[in-house]
């Protein structure tokens, strides 16, 4: 298995680094499990980001996207949903933070602008990458449009018609709704 880089922060050059790392197939089943997802088969997850410093911070910018199969909250059976996160990580030294703690009145709070810390000199790719994907992963991963399928004989006219206009209107907000869950 191998599982994104870790960068040491001085191998960043000034003018920033892009990279480009498809995901290793084992790495992202490994992440998947905890969400009860798997990787779908022939899909090639990609991260493609940049690394920058900012002083003594580190930000991390760019995409992570794949293709999981997952069980449908509706019918049980597997659905494939793409997963993608674009993000941009303000990374800070974790021995920083304590000197940074007079600044605490700085207007931004962590959660406007995503900071967190980053230990021993390092960016420890995997982790955040990880984070990203879990993030973005569906919470209740469904197909799309009707699911399950709604048992209309094939003679009943669907469109502008049919179970539609049999529906109190004064309930269609409801129905819509119903059809979120
Ligand atoms: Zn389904």
């Amino acid at each position: 298995m191998s599982p994104p880089p870790s960068i040491r922060v001085d191998t960043i050059p000034e003018e920033g680094l892009p990279l480009e790392l498809p995901l290793d197939d084992a790495w992202l089943a490994q992440v998947l499990t905890d969400a009860n997802m798997r990787v779908t088969p022939a899909t090639h997850g990609v991260a493609r980001i940049r690394l920058d410093r900012a002083d003594d911070d580190v930000i991390v910018s760019g995409t992570v996207k794949s293709v999981v199969t997952a069980e449908c909250v509706a019918c049980l059976d597997d659905v494939s949903l793409p997963v993608e996160a674009e993000f941009t990580l303000v990374l800070s030294p974790a021995a920083s933070q304590k000197a940074r703690r007079p600044n605490e009145e700085v207007e931004l709070t962590s959660d406007e602008l995503d900071t967190d810390v980053f230990e021993n000199d390092t960016i420890d790719l995997s982790h955040w990458l990880r984070e990203q994907l879990m993030l973005a992963a569906p919470l209740h991963p469904r197909h799309e449009g009707d699911c399950p399928r709604p048992l209309i004989p094939p003679n009943v006219p669907t469109v502008n018609g049919g179970l539609e206009r049999e529906i109190d209107p004064r309930l269609a907000p409801l129905m819509k709704l119903a059809k979120k869950e």
